[in-house]
């Protein structure tokens, strides 16, 4: 997979490319991660890539020209979809993440300052993601999240397939709790059935846990969600487990 991000930071991608799991997606040449930064795209000694804004008030601009000159030369190789990360773009889910990460390219747009000249978006981008309901300085960071939560998507990438499976939100829950040694720490023990070795049932007690905690702490998942019998009984059970305590 193709991803290439304008920026105007370059260098804050050398965090990807040489730390985790991003790290081991481009050594195996599952992804191949370009840099393309506006300001080699400017035309005066300044290298000016923003101006104030047409009606006043605060801040700076991103340009047009230099990002439209940018933009077309990573057009070139890449035609993939053009993404602005932007606070008022569609908002990032695992779903839309699994969707991205089914195109062979993709360009990440990354603004600074106020933001970009509405005419490029108009003009060049195909779509806005926001990574929240918050403003971040600039789009590296949101561009950052795009890459990392695509790249482990990416079939080879994890050692274990199927550890992306069962994470939150893959199946529309939210994961299970994990534990690892030791089996008391603090006084606090391994809940008994995880080390029961009766696959089963730890695959019931699990599948328990997600239904539990996704009741809890996002039951707008659970409402949305259609549950089989076996889920039902086993999110009676959570509840009732609950109300002991
Ligand atoms: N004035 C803009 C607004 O209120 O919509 C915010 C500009 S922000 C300071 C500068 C850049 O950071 C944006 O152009 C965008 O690329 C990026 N950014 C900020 N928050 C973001 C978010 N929640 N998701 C994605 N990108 C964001």
């Amino acid at each position: 997979m193709q991803i290439d991000v304008i920026t105007l930071f370059p260098q804050m991608f050398d965090a990807v490319r040489e730390f985790g799991i991003t790290r081991v997606a481009l050594e195996k040449g599952l992804v191949c991660l370009g840099c393309y930064n506006p300001r080699d795209y400017t035309d005066d000694n300044y290298r000016t890539v923003d101006d104030r804004p047409y009606g006043g008030g605060p801040g700076m601009v991103m340009m047009s020209e230099p990002l439209a000159k940018c933009i077309d030369a990573v057009r070139e190789q890449n035609s993939g979809p053009l993404i602005c990360l932007s606070p008022q773009g569609e908002k990032l889910d695992q779903k839309l993440v699994a969707e991205l990460a089914e195109s062979s390219n993709i360009a990440l747009l990354c603004g600074r300052y106020e933001g970009i000249d509405e005419r490029i978006l108009e003009s060049r981008v195909d779509r806005e993601i926001s990574i929240g309901d918050y403003v971040v300085a600039g789009g590296e960071f949101p561009a950052m999240v795009v890459v990392e939560a695509i790249a482990r998507l990416v079939p080879g990438v994890l050692g274990n397939a199927s550890s992306a499976a069962e994470d939150s939100f893959t199946d529309g829950l939210l994961d299970c709790p994990h534990y690892t040694r030791p089996e008391v720490f603090e006084g606090s023990e391994v809940p008994s059935v995880l080390l029961s070795g009766n696959h089963e049932r730890i695959m019931h007690w699990r599948l328990k846990q997600s239904l539990g905690r996704t009741w809890t702490r996002r039951p707008d998942l659970i409402r949305g969600r259609q549950l089989d019998e076996i889920e039902q009984r086993l999110l009676k059970e959570f509840q009732l487990e609950q109300h002991d305590d």
